[in-house]
């Protein structure tokens, strides 16, 4: 300004001469008025110069800190640019919102003189702040913190951020060249302030966006944004896995273009999607839900949504989630909740079901409906015997075969361990339906190879039928559950319809049950004896202890009714065990009454046989008796041995060592053999009754029995025959020699007074046997 000025003045006496004074003078004053004009034009330029430099000033920070690309560079670049400006021995910057532990950005001066300058111009950096004002001023080098002595120019400027103060810089000058400018020092702090303060929230904004981009990466759903014309805005890296893009599409020029191209190609139904994309697009303000099969057979679920910008819809995003898992184990679930999964057979549920929707039909249609419900028979000893494996293997193919036995539209369902069910539509009446079960029967009864054993398996079936045995699935299938249980009875490996009387069977099985509970302390059992004739004496030698129930309403129940019901609910454990206490005893009476001794023979369940204590309640009760132990002989089926062979031997040996005797019941109707029997220490078998029934009609009955008395005797073991009702049968074992007889030809069992008497004096039956067969010793 002072230029201009000068200049102006300067030109006032130079006109002032040419227009007033003579030559000499003009000559004169031409000359000092150049020289002074000379000297304002050059001060005048180089103050206009200067002016327009400093002007720049502001501008010239905004670039070189806008060049910078974090907030640390801006700061070291700020204070460059204003050193070189100011020609600055130090500076400083104290930003309000630098962290405790953050470095001062300074330059030229280390950090205790910045800590030392902070302090020593507190109260002008305080005040500067709330002035919003730049201040310099002329400072001595100990507030300067200065290392010389000289005098140095500070000048104070607050950094503005939209018109908030937002700290201070420092500024320190040998020179102090442009620190007196206020309106520059302003200047300079708004521009500083302003593009720190962007820097800041693009440093924010950058945070934000990667975090975001970070988040869609990481989301299992494909994101993409798709503009108008169906271009790809943007997409995550998620959407490109799950559309396997190829790379060569992303870096290509329409990228975009051909990208939607690949993601429609790779749809299976293309037209179809492409439809309702343009059907979204007509309806942009929709949110839409697909499914996508994909020709590689993935299924996707594609979820979108309008992407608006201030209310205008500008796209739509779209999620998409690859859900082809998902439905996969849906539907194994789904499988899994309606099938049974070792045979791949419907389960009970889906029976049911289908039961339900037949009954419905054969309603209107007047059809009847059969349900067949199959058990196996002994599947529990196949399972103990041969191992579940091999129990998992006769359950699968007996699925298969079933299947293969009913029609097209019939079901075979596996509805427990080894039930299996069938419902067989259109069925013309009993007849076709006895056909089927007696066809089941017969493929069932097949030998089958298991493993490496040949295994023969029955199954027994009920059979209940719509309308006249039930009306509803439940019912039906219960009945048919019944009349199974009927055919189990009748000895397995048959068939048996339905008939009410059977419910009441299985309802007086229940009541059987809640009654036995009661029958030991209401003392309603009671101990007979059946006879056993020895052949080498044709003395009774034994007798075999038989339960009886007297039931008080029921009357006389035979153990037949009741023993598998006790075995079910082990309740057999106590009554076994009073059998045998009353069975000893008994038997002690009888030999202190001086009667010829006796063998008393107790029947041991296999639930018995199982307790851990068994040794020792039957040491007790000997014990207790005083009987001695050879008086007593336990008998105990196959069965018994079968599912623990190893235990099975140590428990007889240890009956054996104690001098109890132990038999082998019903022998020839379980699985083993005489062969397997080798391997326990026992003394006796008894020939099952089925085979002495028909020794004298079937040639095949008579040729086993005849073999079983030769091998047993070459193996050291003592052979009863049991069920001898006649002469002729008793003529047979005889001639093929037999030990012992039991059956009703020689006695029925009978309570125990009655056997006493039978000891006490020998019946005339006794003396016509003795008489035909003659003593073998005397
Ligand atoms: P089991 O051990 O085979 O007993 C022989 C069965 O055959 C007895 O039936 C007996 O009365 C019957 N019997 C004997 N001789 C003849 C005959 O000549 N002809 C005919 N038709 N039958 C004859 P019971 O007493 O009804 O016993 C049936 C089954 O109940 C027994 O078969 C046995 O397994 C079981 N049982 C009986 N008492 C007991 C017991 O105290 N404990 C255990 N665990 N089971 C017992
Ligand atoms: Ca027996
Ligand atoms: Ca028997």
């Amino acid at each position: 300004m002072v230029g201009v000025y000068g200049a102006i003045f300067g030109f006032i006496p130079f006109y002032a001469f040419v227009l007033h004074y003579n030559a000499a003078q003009l000559i004169i004053g031409t000359l000092i008025g150049l020289g002074i004009a000379v000297s304002a034009i050059e001060g005048a330029f180089a103050q206009m110069f200067k002016f327009r430099k400093r002007s720049s000033y502001p501008a010239t920070l905004l670039v070189e800190i806008g060049a910078a690309t974090t907030v640390e560079q801006a700061h070291s670049q700020l204070l460059d640019a204003l050193a070189e400006l100011f020609k600055l021995s130090g500076a400083a910057l104290l930003l309000d919102n630098a962290e405790p532990g953050d470095e001062t950005p300074a330059l030229g001066l280390d950090s205790n003189r910045v800590q030392c300058l902070r302090t020593s111009i507190g109260p002008q950096i305080e005040t500067v702040m709330k002035s919003r004002r730049s201040l310099s001023q002329t400072v001595d080098s100990p507030i300067a913190c200065a290392n010389d002595r000289s005098r140095q120019a500070l000048a104070v400027v607050p950094v503005l951020a939209w018109g908030r103060p937002a700290g201070v810089i420092l500024m320190l000058s040998p020179t102090g060249k442009d620190l007196g400018d206020h309106e520059l020092l302003d200047g300079i702090g708004v521009a500083a302030g302003v593009s720190l303060e962007n820097l800041r929230q693009q440093d924010h904004l950058q945070d934000a966006l990667s975090v975001l981009q970070a988040t869609l990466d990481s989301t299992a759903d494909g994101i993409v944004v798709v503009v108008a014309d169906r271009r790809i805005a943007s997409y995550n890296r998620r959407f490109l896995e799950m559309w396997q893009v190829p790379e060569h599409l992303l870096s290509g020029g329409d990228g975009a273009a051909s990208l939607a191209d690949w993601v429609l190609n790779r749809v299976e139904n293309r037209e179809e999607f492409e439809q309702r994309l343009s059907d979204l697009q007509g309806d942009g303000s929709v949110d839409s839900f697909d499914q996508l099969r994909l020709k590689d057979g993935r299924l996707f679920e594609a979820y979108s949504q309008p992407q608006t910008i201030e209310g205008n819809i500008v796209g739509r995003v779209w999620c998409v989630r690859d859900v082809t898992e998902r439905a996969q184990s849906e539907q194994t679930i789904r499988r899994l909740a309606y099938h049974d999964a070792l045979t791949d057979l419907p389960n009970r549920a889906l029976f049911t079901d289908r039961l339900t929707v037949a009954l419905a039909q054969s309603r209107r249609l007047h059809q009847p409906v059969a349900v067949v419900f199959l058990d196996i028979d002994r599947f529990k000893m196949i399972n103990d015997t041969l191992g579940h494996a091999a129990g998992d293997d006769v359950l699968r193919s007996i699925g298969a075969e079933l299947s293969t036995l009913v029609r097209d539209g019939d079901t075979v369902a596996r509805i427990g361990g080894d039930e299996f069910t069938l419902l067989l539509t259109g069925v013309g009446g009993d007849e076709s339906i006895a056909a089927v079960a007696g066809r089941i029967l017969e493929t069932i009864r097949r030998p089958r190879t298991v493993g490496e054993q040949e295994i023969h398996v029955t199954t027994s079936i009920g059979i209940a039928i719509f309308p006249q045995d039930g009306d509803d699935a439940e019912t039906l299938l219960r009945n048919a559950d019944t009349a199974m249980y009927r055919a189990k009875a009748q000895g397995r490996d048959n068939f048996q319809t339905y008939t009410p009387a059977m419910s009441d069977e299985i309802v007086r099985r229940v009541s059987t049950e809640s009654d036995l509970r009661r029958a030991l302390d209401r003392s309603e059992f009671a101990v007979y004896y059946q006879p056993q004739l020895d052949r080498a004496t044709w003395e009774i030698a034994g007798a075999e202890a038989l339960i009886r129930w007297h039931h008080p309403v029921r009357g006389l129940v035979l153990p037949g009714d009741f023993i598998s019901v006790a075995e079910e609910t082990g309740l057999i454990v106590p009554i076994g065990e009073w059998v045998l206490r009353a069975a000893c005893r008994e038997n002690k009476i009888w030999q202190d009454m001086g009667l010829p001794p006796i063998t008393v023979t107790v029947n041991l369940s296999a639930r018995q046989f199982q307790q851990a204590n068994l040794v020792a309640m039957i040491a007790g009760v000997l014990a207790e008796t005083g009987l001695k132990a050879r008086y007593l002989e336990l008998e105990i089926t196959e069965g018994t041995t079968i599912k623990d062979p190893e235990f099975a031997a140590a428990v007889i040996q240890e009956l054996r060592d104690m001098g109890v005797r132990v038999s082998i019941d019903d022998f020839g109707t379980g699985y083993s053999s005489l062969n397997y029997l080798k391997r326990f220490r026992l003394d006796r078998l008894k020939i099952d009754r089925s085979f002495i029934d028909e020794l004298t009609t079937s040639p095949n009955d008579a040729a086993i029995t005849s073999a079983v008395i030769a091998i047993a005797h070459s193996l050291g073991l003592g052979v009863v025959a049991e069920g001898v009702e006649t002469q002729e049968q008793l003529d047979f074992l005889v001639k093929h020699d037999c030990d012992t007889f039991q059956g009703y030809y020689i006695g029925r069992p009978e309570p125990a007074i009655m056997l006493q008497g039978l000891l006490q004096a020998p019946q005339v039956r006794l003396d016509s046997i003795r008489t035909r067969y003659p003593r073998l010793v005397s």
